[in-house]
């Protein structure tokens, strides 16, 4: 079988997306993912198609963002003056964002208007940003902008967010967090053990979008069978009862066993059985819409080897998880925690029982 119809954002502007030397967040996390791609002869293959993103105007960012808050990070990055201390802003940054974002719009209007089957967005997931905030190395919510460019180009009604980035995605939660519209699900690392301190079970929406916020905090060091487990009792049941219209979905590398950052248990061949399930599963809920926003990863040998499993997994290239490569080889005793994570997920179940029916 040849793979799905593939569109891939990326620029070569994308490598300005750098916060500087002695930060984990560099831009050649883009070129080193780029050449690992080339070596793997992805582009050569049928239905897999480069798009080279236009960047987006300013005023897009207003579609999420408060004109006073969008001033000011311009106002900032003219000084080259950090938002904080995780977080610098520069006028090459922002312009590198808006190529970016450009492609996160592209790959998601693409795949909703059926020129491609599913899409991947180098860059995409800033789900640290709210309305008027950042953090967290990132300025703009992409994934609020793409779900509010859809709402308004083609009148979309049903967003499932599933953020399987290590870090829980705060700003998206924040956004969404009394909206009905948009399930949010996110699975991470215990917010008691890794920034941003957020995204406890507990934490379900409010007013009409209660129980449209799912969080699944998983604990340091769960390894992959634990982790599908958890994605696999939640995100399943929640997609066939919701049926969203399209499947948005964000997260790098950082949950592989090697992050710097992260201290989750996955390996390369995890991210793409991710992958294949959120393909999958949009499959039978949504027309097999889904679009990744792949940008995270702090571990930068590792980066190529994850992305690539994204791609592979969401592309569903005619490959097997045997032949997906990771820069380590996997650890011989796996980190797991399967009792731990099912009692997270039977707790979340009783939690979310009251809002969804196949969870009763
Ligand atoms: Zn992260």
């Amino acid at each position: 079988m040849p793979p799905r119809k593939t569109c891939i954002t990326y620029h070569e502007k994308f490598i300005q997306h750098d916060f500087g030397i002695n930060h984990p967040f560099r831009g050649n996390r883009y070129t080193r993912a780029m050449e690992y791609f080339e070596r793997k002869g992805l582009f050569n293959l049928p239905n897999i198609v480069l798009v080279k993103p236009e960047p987006i105007e300013k005023e897009i960012l207003f579609k999420v963002h408060s004109k006073d808050y969008v001033d000011y990070i311009f106002r900032l990055a003219e000084l080259n003056e950090p938002y904080d201390m995780d977080t610098p802003t520069s006028k090459s940054i922002i312009e590198a964002l808006m190529y970016i974002i450009g492609g996160v719009i592209k790959a998601g209007e693409a795949v909703f208007k059926g020129e491609f089957e599913r899409a991947a967005a180098l860059g995409g997931g800033s789900h640290h940003a709210g309305r008027d905030y950042g953090g967290g190395f990132c300025l703009f919510n992409d994934i609020a902008i793409l779900i509010e460019y859809l709402r308004e180009k083609f009148n979309v009604k049903r967003f499932l967010v599933l953020d399987y980035d290590a870090h829980a995605g705060n700003g998206t939660s924040d956004i969404y967090y009394s909206d009905p519209t948009v399930l949010f699900i996110s699975i991470h690392q215990d917010p008691l053990t890794i920034y941003p301190g957020r995204g406890f079970i507990s934490e379900i929406g409010s007013g009409e979008g209660i129980g449209y916020n799912v969080n699944i905090p998983l604990p340091m060091r769960t390894g992959e069978e634990a982790y599908l487990y958890a994605l696999k009792e939640i995100f399943l049941p929640l997609a066939g009862e919701f049926k969203p219209e399209i499947i948005i979905a964000n997260g790098g590398s950082d949950s592989h066993f090697a992050d710097h950052l992260g201290s989750l248990g996955l390996t390369a061949k995890g991210f793409f059985k991710i992958a294949r399930l959120i393909g999958q599963v949009s499959d039978e809920v949504c027309w097999g819409r889904a679009v990744l926003l792949i940008g995270s990863g702090y571990n930068i040998q590792v980066l190529p080897y994850g992305w690539y499993a994204l791609i592979a997994g969401i592309a569903e290239l005619n490959i097997s998880e045997e032949d997906i490569e990771d820069y380590y080889p996997a650890p011989q005793n796996p980190w797991q925690n399967i009792n731990e994570v099912k009692r997270i997920v039977k707790e979340l179940k009783s939690i979310l029982a009251a809002y969804w029916s196949c969870f009763r």
